[in-house]
């Protein structure tokens, strides 16, 4: 969503000829964290690369496993091998699509440093228990906020909840600069070894050609601050009208026998939606099958599709034909173990590839009457089964 004010934002940022280390990016830098009650915000080019620093900051490096969920963008795990650490897959849970604590502690060995969960489509993983697993094994928490601007649980914001957390503001995210990320947390150390990370290694008070470890330039621009200051202040607004388009379909949608809502959590306090999401349980649909689901809807307008073909293990980075991947750090003697992708079995993300149905963020902006017309287009999909399987 965009109008004049964006545009007169960057107008005002290219006529005062400070594209660069102005007061924008710190004012929005407060305001997010602000918003997500995080002490501290560290803004930077996108979620990629605040996962990356957030990793950086919290001492992953070489030799080290994280615990990454399968079933996410490929950011999560891809943001691990970019600090030459290990990323080690735990399976989700099937009724939230989020990362299983359970089977993230069996993953547990001695050489894992941190865990990711992504709060998924905006719904916190189980923070109180990745909490107890932290203080159990000594482990970070970095949380892949990329679709929870807004969430809270129990009260507080998603980012801070663990040690640090990223969020996005891609072109397909809730509020968005095009490109854009930042790192949140309550940790004063950790947000200023992000800082030096992001701007090419330098310290607090060190001179400007003083560099104090190996970083990257992931400095976001003043004009990307610009539109997010204005974006920010939609949000809440946003937030809320998803929530409750949201709360519409789930009442709507529940008595579907073929269809599986994803579960919510009274521990949850406010949820943002970047996807709408269901299961389509092909065994109650009488022979159609989720594709001819979707044609079905296509064809009564509702925009809803798959997501995630398969789980990220399977994709061809982790899957070198031969002996398996051999880049560094998948072959570091540091490790010094073996990795090989071709074993892991996660199964609730492969079923869940099969199962989940997607909605876009963007829909859920609009209003009751058209949350009503998707409802009408799935019953009338759903009472049509018997004839969709025999076309
Ligand atoms: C979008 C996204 C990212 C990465 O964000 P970019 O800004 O595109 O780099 C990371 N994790 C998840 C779950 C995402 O959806």
């Amino acid at each position: 969503m965009v109008d004049e004010r964006e545009i007169s934002a960057v107008t005002d940022v290219l006529r005062s000829g400070q594209w660069w280390y102005g007061q924008k990016v710190s004012r929005f830098e407060q305001a997010f964290a602000g918003f997500q009650d995080a002490r501290r915000g560290v803004s930077c080019t996108n979620g990629t690369a605040a996962l990356e620093m957030g990793l950086v900051a919290c001492g992953v490096g070489a030799g080290d496993e994280v615990i990454v969920p399968p079933y996410t963008f490929v950011a999560t795990a891809s943001a691990v091998l970019r600090v030459n650490a290990i990323p080690i897959f735990a399976d989700i849970e099937l009724e939230t699509c989020n990362l299983d604590p359970r089977d993230a502690e069996r993953k547990i060995t001695e050489c894992t440093k941190a865990i990711i969960p992504v709060h998924f489509a905006g719904l916190p993983a189980d923070m109180d228990a990745f909490g107890e697993l932290a203080r159990k094994h000594d482990l970070r928490i970095i949380e892949d906020a990329c679709h929870s601007w807004g969430t809270r649980w129990k009260g507080k914001g998603t980012g801070a909840l663990g040690d640090c957390g990223a969020f996005s503001f891609q072109m397909s995210k809730n509020i968005t600069s095009g490109e854009g990320g930042i790192l949140l947390s309550d940790d004063e150390d950790l947000a200023d070894r992000a800082v030096s990370y992001s701007n090419c290694g330098r310290g607090k008070g060190g001179a400007w050609y003083e560099h104090f470890l190996l970083g990257s330039n992931l400095r976001m621009t003043e004009i990307q601050a610009a539109l997010l200051l204005v974006q920010l202040t939609r949000l809440e607004e946003q937030v809320l009208r998803r929530e409750a388009n949201a709360g519409y379909l789930d009442g709507a949608l529940a008595d579907i026998p073929g269809i599986a809502l994803i579960k919510n959590d009274s521990r949850v306090t406010r949820r943002s939606y970047h996807l709408y999401m269901f299961r389509f349980l092909e065994e109650h649909w009488a022979g159609a099958d989720r594709a001819r689901f979707w044609e079905a809807m296509q064809a009564e307008g509702i925009p809803v599709r798959g997501g995630y073909p398969h789980p990220l293990y399977r994709s061809p980075l982790f899957l070198k034909e031969g002996e398996g991947p051999r880049f560094c750090p998948l072959s570091c003697p540091y490790h010094g173990r073996k990795v090989d992708y071709r074993s892991v079995v996660c199964p609730n993300a492969e079923r869940l590839c099969e199962e989940v149905c997607w909605i876009n963020q963007s829909v859920l902006l609009a209003e009751e009457q058209d949350m009503r017309d998707i409802a009408d287009a799935v019953q009338k999909v759903w009472e049509s089964r018997e004839q969709l399987a025999d076309v």
